[in-house]
């Protein structure tokens, strides 16, 4: 379930990680929902199930979080 035209209600909740990423398209950087960094247009959003999936599409990880692994 991803809940994509919702990404502004569920933005900086920590509940949501694990259930969805985010990646921004105009600057190909990934966030997770938990991310407080700026909220970017909703046009410009693409939703990933996992960070894997957000990598192999060619997005980095957000700076706003630690990656591991
Ligand atoms: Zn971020």
């Amino acid at each position: 379930m991803t809940p994509a035209g919702d990404v502004g209600s569920c933005h900086a909740k920590p509940s949501y990680d694990g259930v969805f990423f985010y990646a921004v398209k105009t600057t190909g950087i990934y966030c997770r929902p938990s991310c407080r960094s700026k909220l970017p247009k909703r046009e410009n959003i693409c939703f990933f199930q996992t960070a894997q999936e957000a990598r192999a599409a060619g997005s980095r990880p957000c700076k706003g979080w630690t990656v591991k692994s």
